[in-house]
This record gives C-alpha cells, structure tokens and sequence, in this order.
C-alpha cells in the first residue's frame, strides 16, 4: 500500500511524515517495571504502541519491536530518591526480588496475550544488562559528563546544553522550586547513572562496578538496552506521557552525550486513562488490573474496544459504564461483521485495489496520526454499505482487523446444538448452548404434548399457559412452518 504515513513527534510538537531510516524499522517501547500488576492504564500505552506497529506492518514495513522488563532501578520517586520499587515489591509480599520480577513478568506477558497486543521481538531484562550499562557510564565518565556523590554516580545536565529542549524544561524555575530533596546533586536535573549500595545494607540485588558495589539507574537502562539491539538512531521510541519530562529527556541526554549521534527520530507518547478522582497509579496501589476486568465479566478486547473511544493523544476518563458500552459496541460491530460478509471463496477473488479503495478512509484516519475514533466510524460505515459486496467486506474487515485486533472475523458466540425430536404425537425442534439432560427433554416433551392438546381443544388460554410455564424454566417456544415446535433452552431469539 502506498500511503504516506503522518505522526505526531513530541520532539518536535508537529505531525511529521514518518520516513524511517533503517529496514526494519526500530520501535523501542519503555516497558513495565514488573513490582506489581500492570494497572489498566499501563495496558493502555500498550495498545496504542501495538496499534502503531500493526499499522506499519499493514503499510507493508517490517518492524523491529523492543520493550524492555524493569527489574530494578526504578525508585520511588523519578528524582533518584527513595526505595527501590522491586525491593519494595518484595518486602510488600515476603518474596525475593528475583520472585517478585518473575511473577509481574509473566503476568504482565498474560495481559498483552489477552489483549491481542503483538509479542515483541525481544524483552530484554535491566538485570541482563548491567555489563553494558556499566559500559555506558564509563563512557561518560571519560567524556567528562559525570561527577561522584555519597550516593552514586550523575550525570552533569548543565554539560548537556540541549537537556531542556525535548520537554521544554524551565530549567531556572526548576531550580528554584526544589532546594529540598537534593541531596549532593548539583543541579536539580541531575540524574543517576549508577547508585551505591546503602552503607552496612545487603541489597538482594546488586552488582560489582568499578565505583563500587550497587545497581543501575532506571534511565541508563532504556539507552544501554535500546542501544544494545537497535542501530541508532531509532526510528521510534514510545512510552506514556509521563515519561518526556524525565525518563525520555534523560534518555536522550545521556545517550548522546555517550555515543554523539542523535538517540531517536520519531517519538510517541500516549495519553493517560484517568479515573474520576485523579490519575491511576501503580504507586499508590489504588488501580484497575485487566484481572478486575474480567471478573467483572467483561473481555480484555472490550477493554481494547474503549481505548479505542479516544485518540492516544487524549486523556481518557475511566468508567465502569463506559467500558460496559464498549464491550457491547464491540458485539455489535462483530454481529455486524459476521452478518454483512462472506469469506471470498477462492483467494484473489477480491482484487486488492478494489479493497484498498474500500479501506481508503479507513486508512486514511490510521495515518493521520492514528485516529482510532474516526477510523473505526468507518468500519461501521463500511460494513453498512449496501454497495460493497459481501465477499469485498470480508477481504476488508481481515485487513483491517490485522490493525484494530479485535477479531472482527472471529465467531466466538457459543455454538448452538439442535436435536430434533418426535414424541408422544410433538415434532420438537430443541435449541440449547449444550445436550440438554434426559430429564428435562422428558418435562420438554411433556409440556409440549399437553399445550398441542390444548391447542387442538381450541383452550387457547390454557396453552398460553403453558407457553407461559416454559418462558418461568427458561424455555422459549415458538410454531415452525410444518408443526414442529422449536424449543431454545437459555437463549433468547
Ligand atoms: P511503569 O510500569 O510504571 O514503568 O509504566 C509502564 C508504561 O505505562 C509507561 O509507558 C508509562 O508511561 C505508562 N503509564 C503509566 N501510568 C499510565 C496511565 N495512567 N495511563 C496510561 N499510561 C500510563
Ligand atoms: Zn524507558
């Protein structure tokens, strides 16, 4: 498909057309810090970076898909201060670090299963990288863009001179706000490469470096670990919003400063889901998980069906309602998609020019900056359109579910299993989601003879009756052409 492909960079606060300049193309995604469960609003970075790589697969680029497992480093507080979020995990549970990274890790891999969100290519861990984040600050080191407190090893930003270009720090209001909580940092923006071993305190996890025993900051990780397996620059770097003022700003400092060249092209953030009484945050341990959601009856794609009620670049508010809504807009729009196309019967016998000018508008809304709320208002139209074939739909809605991931074409509505059935002078029909047992076949049947009596008796009120009795069990009947009764037991027509 030839389609230019516009993207908003937060680099450059504009739409940019997206060129990418290495075959495949390098998409870093910062990952979960795996202390706890991943909060719904994490899941919803998730689907929006894996909506952006399926669209580029559907471009026909090939795409390199890096996201990273923080399993330490991460503290409390973004300003290098406070505990260590997976020792702190582990204290919470009266676990091991290395139990805790395990656990959340694999839960975390569970919820993108169940969300239909793309494996990446590859999850490099922080604790399988110390070797070369130790490299990184040693480069830095040499360069002279380090200095040594009590606690650790910095890196200088005022040796940065771009540092506050990328989220348009004011910097000297900065300084001015946050005389406390400073430590021996010498400027405010100053961050950590590498932190010291607490004095007299065995850390469960820690390494040897050649300042000392300790353990990596959480920036140094995403440089080292995206430099590890992408050339630079990459061509998109993604995380949440939360991440330009520091995470990203540091990242981009430090990577630079060690390699000289630009550290990444195009870059991505998503929006915050919010709840009505603030933002949702790991931290405080006040979050939705996608296990709330299920329990609560409602499938992760429906989940997915929300986040796409909003562009990425806009705030979503949560609410049990509207989640509700979308689980049954997305039923509706599959009922649709079932009813209103017809799988081709030979392959090919939809060209792909005739699909390609069905799905224009559709693809047209992906790359403008993937506006998900548009693009799936088209789908809808599309699907409603009387002029587009029904084998055209099917070859549509296939290409344009390999983007959204909903499994439009995918008939998960239980099957119904039907017996028919002659007895005592009833021809029964009976419709149920599995074999009904013996005995109410029995009552069945029963009931069915007696209201066919009193139908034959012209005792209109007394068959009403029964229909009546049925619909209290459950059991709805209904007359088919040619005396049979069709019974549907727990579904409703
Ligand atoms: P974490 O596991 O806390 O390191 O965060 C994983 C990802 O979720 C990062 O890209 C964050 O920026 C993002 N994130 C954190 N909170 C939210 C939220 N409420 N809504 C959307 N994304 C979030
Ligand atoms: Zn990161």
């Amino acid at each position: 498909m030839n389609r230019k492909l516009f993207l908003y960079n937060t680099a450059s606060r504009s739409k940019e057309e997206f060129v990418p300049a290495h075959d495949p193309v390098s998409m870093y995604c910062c990952g979960p810090t795996v202390y706890n469960y991943a909060h719904i609003g994490n899941l919803r970075t998730y689907i929006f970076e894996d909506v952006l790589k399926r669209l580029l697969l559907a471009l026909g680029y090939r795409v390199k898909h890096v996201v990273n497992i923080t399993d330490v480093g991460h503290l409390t507080s973004d300003a290098d201060s406070g505990e260590d979020k997976m020792e702190k995990g582990a204290h919470r549970e009266g676990k091991t670090v290395w139990q805790i990274a395990d656990y959340y890790t694999k839960v975390f891999k569970q919820n993108i299963k169940d969300l239909n969100i793309l494996d990446a290519d590859l999850w490099p861990k922080a604790t399988d990288h110390i070797a070369q984040m130790i490299a990184m600050v040693k480069t830095l080191e040499k360069k002279g863009f380090t200095y040594k407190t009590g606690d650790g090893i910095y890196f200088d930003t005022t040796k940065f001179p771009r540092y506050a270009e990328f989220a348009r720090l004011d910097i000297e209001n900065l300084q001015a706000g946050s005389r406390v909580d400073m430590g021996d940092k010498r400027s405010v923006t100053d961050f950590a490469l590498w932190k010291f071993s607490p004095k007299g305190k065995q850390r469960q996890m820690e390494w040897d470096s050649p300042w000392g025993k300790g353990f990596p900051g959480w920036h140094i990780e995403c440089s080292a670990m995206s430099l590890a397996y992408c050339p630079q620059p990459l061509d998109i770097h993604c995380g949440g919003m939360d991440h330009v003022r520091v995470h990203h700003t540091n990242e981009i400092a430090q990577s630079e400063a060690a390699t000289g060249n630009p550290f990444a092209r195009y870059w991505l953030h998503g929006e915050f889901l919010v709840l009505d009484k603030g933002k949702m945050a790991k931290s405080s341990g006040d979050f939705l998980t996608l296990d709330s959601v299920k329990e609560a009856g409602i499938s992760p794609l429906a989940f997915r069906m929300f986040c796409y009620s909003a562009h990425y670049r806009s705030p979503l508010m949560f609410s049990w309602d509207g989640l509700k809504a979308a689980g049954q807009g997305l039923a509706n729009l599959k009922k649709l998609a079932l009813s209103e196309t017809k799988r081709p019967l030979t392959p090919g016998a939809v060209s792909a020019e005739s699909v390609d000018a069905v799905l224009a508008p559709f693809f047209e809304a992906l790359c403008d900056d993937m506006n998900m709320p548009v693009a799936c208002a088209h789908v809808w139209s599309l699907l409603k359109d009387p002029a587009v074939a029904a084998e055209a739909k099917y070859a549509a809605m296939e290409r344009a579910d390999a983007v959204l991931g909903l499994g439009l074409l995918t008939d998960d509505r239980p099957q119904e299993h039907v017996s028919d059935l002659e007895r005592s002078g009833v021809r029964l029909r009976l419709v149920s989601l599995t074999a009904p047992d013996d005995a109410l076949v029995d009552k069945i049947v029963e009931m069915a003879a007696r209201r066919t009596q009193a139908r034959a008796n012209k005792d209109f009120p007394a068959a009403d009756e029964i229909r009546k009795e049925l619909l209290g069990m459950g059991i709805e009947i209904k007359d088919l052409p040619g005396g049979v009764a069709e019974c549907r037991i727990g579904i409703h027509s």
